[in-house]
């Protein structure tokens, strides 16, 4: 059985990020495989964040928006991203550059395989993680990174967690005639029928013929694919009336949305990472970000401390703060939409809520925001958390004694 240093089980997002941060983070001379069970040579989906730095991956970034689009239900802004831009970065030209460049390092190597399970090591006598493919090709590694992250295996307890789903369809169009404003992403668009739940539409316009037009929901409840087309099809219609288009590709997903923990290990060897490992943000969905940042802290723990578990969590606070929002779009998605998120835009400065949304802003900087949106559903969003909380407790008391009995 062949022994590797580190094994990526999934190499999507999260388990590449890793591959290509060692290979610049100064582990290039690791011995380094990567198992997934697709080629990775379709354009599965689009990803965007915000930054005002220069990053590693910018060389892909195929297109950079210095504005946005906020159209609340009264009123509609345009506003300048300074000093930040939002970026967007195309799977493909992502696997493309990952794989090219682990193509010519001798000591890394790529399976194609779908993994039937994942056996832990032990650190105590040295004895590797093993990764188990279906047609029963086994590698030892002493590390692995699990991404394989199923939404159908996904469970939460609802009882003592929130969970929403963000889930969406996105059309590619192409239009006859120039309508788009490539500048201006539209973070948000509220002018769509919410029926008791927090629904917005979503554009990425690339050039003026060309945009993304995403219909996306944060509920339980998924829908028919027709529902969202359909959505689709009467917001062009309403706000593009008389526009020619036509439909170049499609994207949809589910992302999950909930304030229950995500283990970071799943053994002694073995790191959950990715949605897995809970790097999507709870009350948003933005994921692709957060996973650079914490590639770059594992490899940093790897480089200095010899495992990759010494990595930094962002302050405790933004765990309530995500829960908080998440009760006020469970219970009141529609509220949510005409006020909270209104009032997150219309009365901060961007770069305040991007570094909210972020996890780098200070505690004042987070008192300051929070006094913008209406405290009457916070106040009552941060009791119920507390309440869900002390349930939390009593029910792993409860448990604890139940089992020394
Ligand atoms: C359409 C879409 C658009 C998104 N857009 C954004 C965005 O704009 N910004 C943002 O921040 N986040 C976005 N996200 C959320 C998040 O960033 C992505 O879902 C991201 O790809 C998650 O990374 P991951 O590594 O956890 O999972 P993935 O990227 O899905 O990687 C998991 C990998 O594991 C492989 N795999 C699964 N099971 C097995 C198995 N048994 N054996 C072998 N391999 C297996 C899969 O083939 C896959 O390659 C988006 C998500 C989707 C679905």
């Amino acid at each position: 059985m062949e022994r590797y240093d580190y094994i990526l089980a999934g190499g999507g997002a999260a388990g590449l990020s890793l591959a290509y941060r060692m290979m610049h983070g100064g582990l290039d001379d690791a011995r380094v495989l990567i198992v997934d069970l697709a080629e990775k040579d379709r354009n599965d989906r689009t990803w965007c964040f915000w930054s005002d730095r220069e990053e590693l991956l910018d060389p892909i970034v195929s297109h950079r928006w210095s504005h946005i689009w906020f159209h609340g239900p009264q009123r509609s802004h345009r506003w300048a991203l300074n000093p930040y831009e939002y970026r967007m970065i195309r799977g493909i030209d992502f696997y493309t550059l990952v794989r090219q460049d682990l193509a010519g390092r001798a000591r890394v190597d790529t399976v194609n395989g779908r993994i039937a399970e994942i056996v832990d090591g032990r650190i105590s006598d040295g004895s590797p993680a093993e990764v188990i493919l279906e047609d029963g090709r086994r590698f030892a590694g002493d590390w692995v990174f699990d991404s394989l992250f199923l939404p159908r295996d996904f469970t939460v307890d609802t009882r003592r967690y929130h969970f929403l789903k963000q889930h969406f369809v996105g059309w590619f169009v192409r239009t006859r005639e120039p309508v788009f404003d490539p500048d201006a992403a539209t973070m948000f668009d509220l002018r769509v029928p919410q029926r008791g739940a927090f629904r917005f539409m979503y554009l990425l316009p690339t050039s003026p013929t060309e945009s993304l037009v995403e219909y996306t929901l944060f509920s339980e409840r998924l829908l028919e694919r027709e529902e969202y087309e359909g959505e689709i099809r009467s917001y062009m219609e309403i706000h593009y009336p008389g526009v020619e288009y036509e439909v170049v590709e499609a994207e949809d997903g589910i992302i999950p949305m909930t304030d229950q923990p995500f283990p970071r290990r799943g053994g002694e060897r073995i790191m959950y990472i990715g949605t897995k490992g809970g790097r999507v943000k709870a009350s948003t969905g933005f994921a692709f970000h957060r996973m650079q940042r914490d590639a770059d802290a594992i490899v940093a723990s790897l480089r200095d401390h010899g495992n990759p578990f010494q990595v930094p969590g962002p302050p405790r606070r933004y765990a309530t703060f995500d829960a908080m929002l998440l009760s006020i779009l469970h219970r009141r998605g529609e509220f949510a939409s005409q006020r909270v998120f209104v009032d997150l835009f219309e009365r901060n400065p961007l770069p305040r809520l991007w570094r909210f949304l972020n996890e780098d802003g200070g505690l004042g900087e987070n008192i300051a925001l929070m006094s913008t949106v209406p405290w009457g559903p916070f106040i009552a969003a941060w009791f119920r958390v507390r309440a869900r909380r002390l349930f939390r407790r009593r029910g792993s008391r409860r448990d604890a004694t139940g089992a020394s009995r």
